[in-house]
């Protein structure tokens, strides 16, 4: 295969919510855009949204062994990649005795270890080209204490540091990897979660300087910026784009 110019991003959950928001700023800047997700019926309609440049891939990130050959496979037909956003995640709220071990296990399983796996593999190919970028999405569930979210706030706490671990070693190589911390935005995800616990939407937005749910877009256009030459010094950082919740009293 002859080494395109074309830039190449994958977005991990690129069908729905942020993921399909992300993926939209990287199309209208004229990326070839892989979006992977599990549901066919959400990377079709996604595909339609977005165009000649986006490219749906149907694969079930828990199913690690399932992963180095896609992304050989993406090689093979795109080149190269140079963007990589670790998107895809579940959420599950539970008292924190509720939480069986394999409720615990799962959330661990595609808010982590996919993760891990996914990105092990691109950077293989980013280092032959000495370039690329890595963002990792997170969650205020690491930055302050959130009830009922117990594996979720492990996996998203251990995304921070596997943020900062990864540009230390990757950054001297030309990979540099950056994570964004969402506040809420409004998705299918955050309705689940809030819309019927008014007392935690009150609460979420009561330390919500701005005062209103963030927009998925929000996120995509961060997510072009930590991957593109503006943000050519920036790395290990955990951006938050929340309307300023981190720091609300
Ligand atoms: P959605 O539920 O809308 O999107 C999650 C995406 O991940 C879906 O497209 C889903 O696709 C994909 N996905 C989930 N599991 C797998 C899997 N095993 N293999 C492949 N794809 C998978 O959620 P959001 O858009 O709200 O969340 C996106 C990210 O942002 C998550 O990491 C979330 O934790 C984070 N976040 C969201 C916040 C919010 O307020 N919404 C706040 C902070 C962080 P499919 O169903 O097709 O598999």
């Amino acid at each position: 295969m002859e080494h395109k110019a074309q830039k190449v991003a994958i977005v991990t959950g690129g069908g729905s919510g942020i993921g399909l928001a992300i993926a939209e700023k990287f199309v209208n800047n004229n990326y070839l855009t892989i979006i992977i997700g599990r549901d066919q019926q959400k990377l079709d309609n996604a595909k339609q949204q977005l165009g000649d440049l986006c490219v749906p891939i149907s694969c079930d990130l828990n199913n690690l062994e399932a992963i180095p050959p896609m992304v050989k496979k993406i090689i093979a037909e795109h080149g190269q990649i140079d963007v990589l956003v670790n998107n895809a995640g579940i959420n599950m709220k539970k008292e924190f005795t509720e939480v069986t071990d394999e409720d615990f296990q799962k959330i661990i399983l595609t808010n982590l270890t996919s993760i891990f796996v996914l990105s092990r593999e691109v950077v293989k190919c980013m280092l032959e080209t000495g370039n690329g970028s890595i963002i990792n999405i997170s969650s205020m569930a690491s930055q302050y204490g959130i009830p009922k979210v117990i594996a979720y706030t492990a996996s998203k706490s251990a995304i921070e540091g596997m943020t900062r671990a990864m540009a230390v070693e990757l950054s001297p190589k030309g990979i540099r990897v950056n994570c964004i911390a969402p506040g809420f935005i409004a998705t299918e995800m955050s309705a689940k979660a809030l819309n019927n616990d008014p007392e935690r939407k009150g609460k979420a937005m009561g330390r919500t300087p701005m005062g209103v749910l963030g927009a998925p877009a929000d996120i995509g256009d961060a997510a072009v910026f930590l991957a593109t030459d503006g943000a050519k010094y920036i790395t290990g950082v955990v951006l938050p784009v929340d309307g300023g919740n981190s720091i609300g009293f």
